[in-house]
């Protein structure tokens, strides 16, 4: 940079050009980002630097702006620099800590609001909340439901409860490893985005992934550690009635499901993402109690 004016359609241009050509993004998902970026660095929405392209940014907006993109040119997530994403139209706060939510996690919200008619107090319970998306949306969705959300490390249930409060959802916390916290609790409905990704997956060690924690991505060899677990004990936890919805791997449905009918649950099912690919598998616990 020697100094000569530079206006923020240009900074915008040219950071677009280095994050296409350095992270391999298409120009258009480049552009998203360039301009998140730039938002973040000089706290203006995304509007602003459309309305103001002809502006040149003083020095010390340059560089916040330049030092931001750096961060992402060396792989650092978008969500972790601004430190927020956005999930089912709300505005999460999220770091290192936790995993980025997924557009693909909304069928899952979906999913879980479509057996949560209004007006009725179903207890709810999210398995591994990470940042909350799943907890809060669903408590804000539905504000009678009783909304329980777990997660096994503090620093996630912090980042959490901070959304909870920041959106003004009503969403009760527990520090619990799955179900451990949870002796003698009964759901009307259990969800979950439970890490899925076998540890030697390639997947791990390529672009965002290989930022976010690990905790919350890899689960054993085969990536079903944590799943078979939850679908073993969710049984005990679930009212009669109540159903299970987990989120997966494309190519984990089949297996999802047969342990879901080895748990002896009942309309056990696989849906598809936007993306047409197997998501999320659930089933239905037995209408009658079948205490254990
Ligand atoms: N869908 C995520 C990924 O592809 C994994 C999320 C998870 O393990 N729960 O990286």
């Amino acid at each position: 940079m020697n100094g000569a004016a530079v206006t923020v359609a240009r900074l915008i241009h040219d950071a677009t050009v280095r994050i296409a050509d350095t992270l391999g993004l298409g120009r258009r998902e480049a552009r998203i980002e360039a301009r998140a970026l730039a938002a973040h660095a000089w706290q203006v929405e995304t509007a602003w630097l459309i309305a103001h392209d002809t502006d040149i940014p003083d020095l010390m907006q340059t560089a916040a702006f330049l030092a931001l993109l750096e961060q992402r040119l060396a792989g650092q997530p978008v969500a972790y620099l601004t430190g927020m994403r956005e999930f089912y139209g709300r505005r999460f706060h999220v770091g290192p800590d936790v995993l980025i939510p997924r557009p693909e996690t909304e069928l899952l919200v979906e999913r879980a609001l479509s057996h949560l008619p209004t007006g009725q107090p179903l207890r709810v319970l999210d398995l591994g909340t990470g940042s909350g998306c799943i907890a809060v949306t669903i408590a804000l969705e539905r504000p009678l439901a009783i909304v329980t959300a777990v997660d096994r490390s503090p620093a996630a249930l912090a980042l959490a409860q901070r959304n909870a409060s920041a959106l003004k959802a009503a969403v009760r916390f527990l520090q619990s490893d799955w179900f451990a916290a949870l002796a003698g609790e009964h759901f009307d409905l259990i969800v979950g985005n439970p890490p899925y990704v076998a540890a030697d997956d390639p997947h791990l060690g390529r672009g965002d992934v290989r930022f976010e924690p690990l905790a919350a991505l890899a689960a054993g060899h085969d990536g079903f550690g944590d799943l078979r677990r939850i679908i073993r004990d969710a049984p005990a936890h679930l009212a009669p009635g109540g159903w299970l919805w987990l989120e997966h791997g494309f190519e984990q449905a089949e297996l999802t499901r047969r342990l879901l009918q080895e748990a002896c649950m009942q309309h056990v099912q696989t849906l598809q993402d936007a993306a047409r690919l197997p998501r999320i598998s659930g089933g239905q616990a037995s209408e009658k109690f079948t205490a254990n």
